[in-house]
Protein backbone atom coordinates (compact mmCIF):
# COMPACT_ATOMS: atom_id res chain seq x y z
CA UNK A 1 0.00 0.00 0.00
CA UNK A 2 1.14 3.12 -1.37
CA UNK A 3 1.33 6.44 1.44
CA UNK A 4 -1.04 9.23 0.17
CA UNK A 5 1.21 11.47 -1.87
CA UNK A 6 0.97 15.14 0.16
CA UNK A 7 -1.95 17.48 -1.84
CA UNK A 8 -0.25 20.59 -3.57
CA UNK A 9 -1.39 23.92 -2.26
CA UNK A 10 -2.13 26.04 -4.82
CA UNK A 11 -1.33 29.41 -2.69
CA UNK A 12 2.15 28.68 -3.01
CA UNK A 13 2.13 28.45 -6.69
CA UNK A 14 3.01 31.19 -9.38
CA UNK A 15 0.90 31.89 -12.43
CA UNK A 16 3.72 30.07 -14.43
CA UNK A 17 3.94 27.17 -12.08
CA UNK A 18 -0.24 26.91 -11.75
CA UNK A 19 0.12 27.12 -15.55
CA UNK A 20 2.17 23.70 -15.33
CA UNK A 21 0.32 22.36 -12.88
CA UNK A 22 -3.14 22.49 -14.76
CA UNK A 23 -1.30 21.50 -17.99
CA UNK A 24 0.11 18.67 -16.42
CA UNK A 25 -3.28 17.76 -15.11
CA UNK A 26 -4.26 17.07 -18.93
CA UNK A 27 -6.66 20.61 -18.68
CA UNK A 28 -6.83 23.22 -21.13
CA UNK A 29 -4.57 26.49 -20.28
CA UNK A 30 -7.56 28.77 -19.69
CA UNK A 31 -8.57 26.74 -16.45
CA UNK A 32 -5.06 28.04 -14.81
CA UNK A 33 -6.64 31.43 -15.74
CA UNK A 34 -10.12 30.64 -14.29
CA UNK A 35 -8.89 28.79 -10.98
CA UNK A 36 -6.97 31.93 -10.45
CA UNK A 37 -9.58 34.03 -10.69
CA UNK A 38 -11.77 32.00 -8.06
CA UNK A 39 -8.95 31.64 -5.97
CA UNK A 40 -7.89 35.76 -5.36
CA UNK A 41 -10.51 37.51 -6.53
CA UNK A 42 -13.44 36.17 -4.79
CA UNK A 43 -11.29 34.45 -1.98
CA UNK A 44 -13.16 30.99 -2.67
CA UNK A 45 -11.07 27.79 -1.32
CA UNK A 46 -13.95 24.96 -1.95
CA UNK A 47 -13.62 23.36 -5.17
CA UNK A 48 -17.03 22.34 -5.18
CA UNK A 49 -18.40 26.05 -5.56
CA UNK A 50 -16.26 26.77 -8.35
CA UNK A 51 -19.39 26.25 -10.54
CA UNK A 52 -17.63 26.93 -14.09
CA UNK A 53 -15.05 24.40 -14.05
CA UNK A 54 -16.11 20.74 -15.05
CA UNK A 55 -17.43 18.51 -12.42
CA UNK A 56 -14.87 15.97 -13.10
CA UNK A 57 -12.37 18.88 -13.04
CA UNK A 58 -13.37 19.96 -9.37
CA UNK A 59 -13.16 15.89 -8.73
CA UNK A 60 -9.56 15.65 -9.81
CA UNK A 61 -8.43 18.75 -7.78
CA UNK A 62 -9.49 17.74 -5.00
CA UNK A 63 -7.79 14.58 -4.84
CA UNK A 64 -4.15 16.47 -5.75
CA UNK A 65 -4.93 20.01 -4.73
CA UNK A 66 -5.96 22.02 -1.86
CA UNK A 67 -6.38 26.05 -0.31
CA UNK A 68 -4.53 25.64 3.03
CA UNK A 69 -3.85 28.76 5.09
CA UNK A 70 -2.48 29.76 7.84
CA UNK A 71 -4.87 29.06 11.10
CA UNK A 72 -6.43 31.94 13.25
CA UNK A 73 -5.71 31.45 16.88
CA UNK A 74 -6.81 34.71 17.63
CA UNK A 75 -8.53 38.15 16.48
CA UNK A 76 -8.13 41.20 18.49
CA UNK A 77 -9.90 44.88 17.07
CA UNK A 78 -8.41 48.11 18.66
CA UNK A 79 -10.60 51.28 19.33
CA UNK A 80 -8.78 52.71 16.21
CA UNK A 81 -9.65 49.94 14.07
CA UNK A 82 -6.22 47.96 13.89
CA UNK A 83 -6.81 44.53 13.63
CA UNK A 84 -4.78 41.70 14.81
CA UNK A 85 -4.46 38.07 14.42
CA UNK A 86 -2.57 35.91 15.70
CA UNK A 87 -1.72 33.09 13.27
CA UNK A 88 -0.62 29.62 13.70
CA UNK A 89 1.64 27.62 11.11
CA UNK A 90 1.81 24.51 12.65
CA UNK A 91 -1.15 22.88 10.28
CA UNK A 92 0.51 23.90 7.11
CA UNK A 93 3.48 21.68 8.26
CA UNK A 94 1.07 18.85 8.72
CA UNK A 95 2.06 18.96 12.81
CA UNK A 96 -0.84 18.50 15.67
CA UNK A 97 -0.04 20.16 18.63
CA UNK A 98 -1.14 17.86 21.40
CA UNK A 99 -3.57 20.43 23.02
CA UNK A 100 -5.57 22.94 20.95
CA UNK A 101 -6.29 25.11 23.32
CA UNK A 102 -1.92 25.73 23.16
CA UNK A 103 -0.51 28.05 21.25
CA UNK A 104 2.92 26.94 19.97
CA UNK A 105 4.85 30.09 20.24
CA UNK A 106 7.41 28.87 17.79
CA UNK A 107 5.18 28.67 15.15
CA UNK A 108 3.05 31.62 15.67
CA UNK A 109 3.29 35.19 14.06
CA UNK A 110 1.05 37.98 14.31
CA UNK A 111 -0.72 40.05 11.42
CA UNK A 112 -2.02 43.33 12.32
CA UNK A 113 -4.05 45.35 9.36
CA UNK A 114 -4.48 49.33 9.98
CA UNK A 115 -7.02 51.57 8.33
CA UNK A 116 -6.26 54.72 7.06
CA UNK A 117 -8.59 57.11 5.15
CA UNK A 118 -8.18 55.73 1.37
CA UNK A 119 -5.76 52.98 2.29
CA UNK A 120 -5.56 49.41 4.31
CA UNK A 121 -2.15 48.15 5.11
CA UNK A 122 -1.37 44.58 5.51
CA UNK A 123 1.67 43.99 7.41
CA UNK A 124 2.71 40.16 6.96
CA UNK A 125 5.61 38.04 7.88
CA UNK A 126 8.56 36.32 6.53
CA UNK A 127 10.03 34.05 9.25
CA UNK A 128 9.32 32.37 12.26
CA UNK A 129 11.94 34.67 14.31
CA UNK A 130 14.41 36.23 12.81
CA UNK A 131 18.30 35.56 13.14
CA UNK A 132 19.19 39.38 12.43
CA UNK A 133 19.61 40.34 16.36
CA UNK A 134 18.43 43.93 16.37
CA UNK A 135 18.64 44.77 19.86
CA UNK A 136 15.44 46.80 20.14
CA UNK A 137 13.09 44.14 18.41
CA UNK A 138 11.55 41.57 20.65
CA UNK A 139 11.24 38.70 17.63
CA UNK A 140 15.05 38.86 17.85
CA UNK A 141 14.83 37.86 21.29
CA UNK A 142 12.89 34.44 20.37
CA UNK A 143 16.15 33.55 17.80
CA UNK A 144 15.32 31.92 14.29
CA UNK A 145 12.71 28.98 13.86
CA UNK A 146 12.20 28.55 10.16
CA UNK A 147 11.74 30.29 6.70
CA UNK A 148 7.30 30.60 5.64
CA UNK A 149 7.16 29.26 2.51
CA UNK A 150 5.52 30.82 -0.61
CA UNK A 151 1.91 29.74 0.67
CA UNK A 152 2.61 30.52 4.31
CA UNK A 153 3.29 33.91 2.97
CA UNK A 154 0.69 34.45 0.19
CA UNK A 155 -1.78 32.43 2.82
CA UNK A 156 -1.31 34.93 5.07
CA UNK A 157 -2.87 38.07 2.20
CA UNK A 158 -5.16 35.25 1.25
CA UNK A 159 -6.66 35.06 4.73
CA UNK A 160 -6.82 38.39 5.75
CA UNK A 161 -8.48 39.46 2.44
CA UNK A 162 -11.27 36.51 3.03
CA UNK A 163 -11.78 38.44 6.89
CA UNK A 164 -11.64 42.28 5.37
CA UNK A 165 -13.33 41.11 1.66
CA UNK A 166 -14.66 44.47 -0.11
CA UNK A 167 -15.61 47.96 0.31
CA UNK A 168 -19.49 48.82 -1.20
CA UNK A 169 -17.82 50.08 -4.02
CA UNK A 170 -16.39 46.64 -4.84
CA UNK A 171 -12.56 47.44 -3.98
CA UNK A 172 -10.79 45.63 -1.76
CA UNK A 173 -10.09 46.89 1.58
CA UNK A 174 -6.74 45.65 1.55
CA UNK A 175 -4.89 47.93 -0.44
CA UNK A 176 -1.22 47.83 0.62
CA UNK A 177 0.99 45.12 1.82
CA UNK A 178 4.31 45.43 3.94
CA UNK A 179 6.75 43.09 4.94
CA UNK A 180 6.96 44.63 8.23
CA UNK A 181 6.11 41.62 10.49
CA UNK A 182 8.48 39.34 11.99
CA UNK A 183 11.82 38.21 10.16
CA UNK A 184 14.29 39.18 7.68
CA UNK A 185 12.24 39.07 4.37
CA UNK A 186 15.68 39.23 2.18
CA UNK A 187 16.86 36.53 4.41
CA UNK A 188 14.08 34.27 3.07
CA UNK A 189 14.37 35.47 -0.54
CA UNK A 190 13.43 32.61 -2.61
CA UNK A 191 10.37 32.54 -0.74
CA UNK A 192 9.14 36.23 -0.54
CA UNK A 193 10.10 36.78 -4.35
CA UNK A 194 7.88 34.61 -6.30
CA UNK A 195 4.82 35.43 -3.22
CA UNK A 196 6.03 39.14 -4.02
CA UNK A 197 4.65 38.18 -7.99
CA UNK A 198 1.84 36.17 -6.83
CA UNK A 199 0.83 39.64 -5.09
CA UNK A 200 0.86 41.65 -7.49
CA UNK A 201 -0.44 39.30 -10.44
CA UNK A 202 -3.07 40.88 -11.82
CA UNK A 203 -4.55 37.12 -12.26
CA UNK A 204 -3.75 37.25 -8.63
CA UNK A 205 -4.24 39.81 -5.82
CA UNK A 206 -3.45 42.32 -8.55
CA UNK A 207 -1.76 45.05 -5.76
CA UNK A 208 0.22 47.48 -7.21
CA UNK A 209 4.40 47.87 -7.66
CA UNK A 210 4.30 50.83 -4.96
CA UNK A 211 2.06 49.17 -2.52
CA UNK A 212 3.82 46.01 -2.19
CA UNK A 213 6.91 46.79 0.28
CA UNK A 214 9.77 44.64 1.13
CA UNK A 215 11.29 46.05 4.37
CA UNK A 216 15.06 44.78 4.95
CA UNK A 217 17.69 45.60 7.69
CA UNK A 218 20.12 45.77 5.22
CA UNK A 219 21.24 42.47 3.26
CA UNK A 220 23.32 44.11 0.79
CA UNK A 221 23.90 41.36 -2.04
CA UNK A 222 20.10 40.34 -1.80
CA UNK A 223 18.93 44.18 -2.20
CA UNK A 224 21.02 44.31 -5.63
CA UNK A 225 19.30 40.99 -6.93
CA UNK A 226 15.66 42.02 -5.96
CA UNK A 227 16.77 45.40 -7.86
CA UNK A 228 17.32 43.20 -11.15
CA UNK A 229 14.16 40.52 -10.26
CA UNK A 230 11.35 42.31 -9.05
CA UNK A 231 9.88 45.50 -9.36
CA UNK A 232 8.18 46.14 -5.55
CA UNK A 233 8.64 49.27 -3.40
CA UNK A 234 11.81 49.18 -1.02
CA UNK A 235 12.16 50.07 2.91
CA UNK A 236 15.63 50.01 4.66
CA UNK A 237 15.74 49.89 8.20
CA UNK A 238 18.18 52.81 8.94
CA UNK A 239 17.80 53.20 13.07
CA UNK A 240 21.00 55.23 13.21
CA UNK A 241 23.18 57.82 10.97
CA UNK A 242 26.85 56.19 11.95
CA UNK A 243 28.50 53.23 11.66
CA UNK A 244 29.02 52.87 15.26
CA UNK A 245 26.14 53.09 16.42
CA UNK A 246 24.05 51.14 14.05
CA UNK A 247 27.09 48.66 14.34
CA UNK A 248 24.79 48.25 17.95
CA UNK A 249 21.64 48.39 17.15
CA UNK A 250 21.36 46.67 13.92
CA UNK A 251 24.21 44.06 13.81
CA UNK A 252 24.17 43.26 9.83
CA UNK A 253 25.89 46.58 9.63
CA UNK A 254 29.17 44.92 10.79
CA UNK A 255 29.45 43.20 7.38
CA UNK A 256 27.64 45.74 5.56
CA UNK A 257 28.19 49.52 6.29
CA UNK A 258 25.93 52.55 6.13
CA UNK A 259 27.67 53.91 2.75
CA UNK A 260 27.34 50.42 0.76
CA UNK A 261 24.29 49.61 1.91
CA UNK A 262 23.34 53.42 0.80
CA UNK A 263 24.79 53.05 -2.70
CA UNK A 264 22.66 49.96 -3.27
CA UNK A 265 19.48 52.04 -2.32
CA UNK A 266 20.51 54.28 -4.75
CA UNK A 267 21.09 51.86 -7.42
CA UNK A 268 17.28 50.09 -6.90
CA UNK A 269 16.22 53.44 -7.38
CA UNK A 270 18.16 53.79 -10.45
CA UNK A 271 17.45 50.25 -11.90
CA UNK A 272 13.83 50.04 -11.11
CA UNK A 273 12.63 53.51 -11.63
CA UNK A 274 11.61 53.54 -8.64
CA UNK A 275 10.39 57.55 -6.90
CA UNK A 276 12.29 56.83 -3.45
CA UNK A 277 13.17 54.25 -0.75
CA UNK A 278 11.95 54.65 2.92
CA UNK A 279 14.31 54.57 5.69
CA UNK A 280 12.71 53.65 8.73
CA UNK A 281 14.25 54.88 11.72
CA UNK A 282 13.08 54.05 15.18
CA UNK A 283 12.97 56.66 17.92
CA UNK A 284 15.21 55.70 20.69
CA UNK A 285 15.45 57.75 24.13
CA UNK A 286 18.58 58.87 24.12
CA UNK A 287 20.34 56.46 21.90
CA UNK A 288 19.95 58.05 18.50
CA UNK A 289 16.86 60.79 18.83
CA UNK A 290 19.44 63.17 19.42
CA UNK A 291 19.64 66.40 17.22
CA UNK A 292 23.43 65.93 16.64
CA UNK A 293 22.29 62.40 15.05
CA UNK A 294 19.35 64.48 12.96
CA UNK A 295 21.89 66.75 11.41
CA UNK A 296 24.19 63.46 10.08
CA UNK A 297 21.17 61.80 8.99
CA UNK A 298 20.88 64.95 6.83
CA UNK A 299 24.15 64.48 5.67
CA UNK A 300 23.74 60.97 4.55
CA UNK A 301 19.67 61.84 2.72
CA UNK A 302 19.96 65.12 1.88
CA UNK A 303 19.20 65.62 -2.05
CA UNK A 304 18.72 61.38 -2.38
CA UNK A 305 15.54 59.96 -3.14
CA UNK A 306 14.78 59.63 0.39
CA UNK A 307 11.88 59.54 2.76
CA UNK A 308 12.34 58.90 6.63
CA UNK A 309 9.93 57.01 8.26
CA UNK A 310 10.31 58.30 12.39
CA UNK A 311 8.95 54.97 14.38
CA UNK A 312 8.48 55.83 18.13
CA UNK A 313 9.98 52.68 19.84
CA UNK A 314 7.49 50.11 20.93
CA UNK A 315 8.68 48.96 24.33
CA UNK A 316 8.52 44.91 25.26
CA UNK A 317 9.27 43.12 28.54
CA UNK A 318 12.80 42.96 29.31
CA UNK A 319 14.14 45.69 26.84
CA UNK A 320 16.88 48.05 27.65
CA UNK A 321 15.22 51.23 25.71
CA UNK A 322 12.49 53.62 26.10
CA UNK A 323 10.51 55.74 23.84
CA UNK A 324 11.99 58.87 23.10
CA UNK A 325 9.89 62.15 24.22
CA UNK A 326 7.29 63.10 22.21
CA UNK A 327 9.99 66.52 21.54
CA UNK A 328 12.73 64.69 20.84
CA UNK A 329 10.84 63.36 17.58
CA UNK A 330 9.51 66.40 16.88
CA UNK A 331 12.72 68.01 16.99
CA UNK A 332 14.31 65.37 14.65
CA UNK A 333 11.79 65.34 12.62
CA UNK A 334 11.98 69.22 12.08
CA UNK A 335 15.43 69.41 11.49
CA UNK A 336 15.16 66.67 8.64
CA UNK A 337 12.35 68.49 6.85
CA UNK A 338 14.57 72.27 7.47
CA UNK A 339 16.84 70.33 5.49
CA UNK A 340 15.37 69.00 2.40
CA UNK A 341 15.12 65.41 3.89
CA UNK A 342 11.66 64.28 4.23
CA UNK A 343 10.68 63.26 7.56
CA UNK A 344 7.35 61.96 9.21
CA UNK A 345 6.13 59.95 12.26
CA UNK A 346 4.41 57.17 12.32
CA UNK A 347 1.72 57.50 14.62
CA UNK A 348 1.50 54.51 16.70
CA UNK A 349 -1.31 52.48 16.26
CA UNK A 350 -3.25 49.73 18.10
CA UNK A 351 -1.70 50.48 21.35
CA UNK A 352 -4.25 48.84 23.09
CA UNK A 353 -3.74 45.25 21.71
CA UNK A 354 -0.05 45.47 21.56
CA UNK A 355 0.16 45.82 17.96
CA UNK A 356 3.63 46.93 17.69
CA UNK A 357 4.89 43.65 15.75
CA UNK A 358 6.26 40.48 18.05
CA UNK A 359 4.89 41.54 21.52
CA UNK A 360 1.69 39.32 21.18
CA UNK A 361 3.47 36.22 20.51
CA UNK A 362 6.20 37.13 23.38
CA UNK A 363 3.25 37.24 25.93
CA UNK A 364 2.31 33.84 24.56
CA UNK A 365 5.86 32.62 24.84
CA UNK A 366 6.10 33.53 28.74
CA UNK A 367 2.63 32.49 29.23
CA UNK A 368 1.43 35.26 30.67
CA UNK A 369 -1.90 36.41 29.68
CA UNK A 370 -2.35 38.97 27.10
CA UNK A 371 -2.80 42.45 28.26
CA UNK A 372 -6.32 43.56 27.19
CA UNK A 373 -6.56 47.45 26.95
CA UNK A 374 -9.07 49.73 27.87
CA UNK A 375 -9.92 50.77 24.52
CA UNK A 376 -10.74 46.70 23.19
CA UNK A 377 -14.26 45.70 21.22
CA UNK A 378 -13.46 42.63 21.07
CA UNK A 379 -11.37 40.04 21.41
CA UNK A 380 -12.45 35.96 20.10
CA UNK A 381 -9.97 33.11 21.21
CA UNK A 382 -10.34 30.71 18.44
CA UNK A 383 -9.03 27.00 18.64
N1 LIG B 1 13.47 42.60 9.26
C1 LIG B 1 12.86 43.63 8.50
C2 LIG B 1 11.35 43.76 8.68
C3 LIG B 1 10.73 43.53 10.01
S1 LIG B 1 10.60 44.77 11.23
C4 LIG B 1 13.52 44.95 8.79
O1 LIG B 1 14.38 44.99 9.66
O2 LIG B 1 13.23 45.93 8.12
C5 LIG B 1 9.72 46.13 10.60
C6 LIG B 1 10.20 47.45 11.19
O3 LIG B 1 9.88 47.56 12.60
C7 LIG B 1 11.71 47.58 11.10
O4 LIG B 1 12.09 48.87 10.70
C8 LIG B 1 12.13 47.32 12.52
O5 LIG B 1 13.39 47.83 12.79
C9 LIG B 1 11.03 47.99 13.33
N2 LIG B 1 10.98 47.57 14.72
C10 LIG B 1 11.37 46.40 15.26
N3 LIG B 1 11.18 46.39 16.59
C11 LIG B 1 10.62 47.56 16.92
C12 LIG B 1 10.19 48.15 18.14
N4 LIG B 1 10.27 47.48 19.29
N5 LIG B 1 9.66 49.38 18.09
C13 LIG B 1 9.54 50.05 16.92
N6 LIG B 1 9.94 49.55 15.73
C14 LIG B 1 10.48 48.33 15.72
Amino acid sequence: MSATPAKTNLLGLTRTELDAFIAAMGEKPFRARQLMKWLYKRAESDFDQMTDLAKSFRERLKEVAEVRTPEIRMTQVSGDGTRKWLLSMANLRGDKSANPDEIDASQAIEMVFIPEPGRGTLCISSQLGCAMDCTFCSTAQQGFNRNLNIAEIVGQVWLANKELGYEPGGNRVITNIVFMGMGEPLANYRNVVPATEILMDDLGFDISRRRVTVSTSGLVPQMLKLAEETNCALAVSLHAPNDELRDELVPINRKHKIAELLDACWQYVNRQNARSITFEYVMLDGVNDKPEHAFELVRLLQGRPAKVNLIPFNPFPGTRYQRSKPEAIERFRDICNRHGVIATTRRTRGDDIDAACGQLVGRVRDRTTVRLGSKLISVTVQT
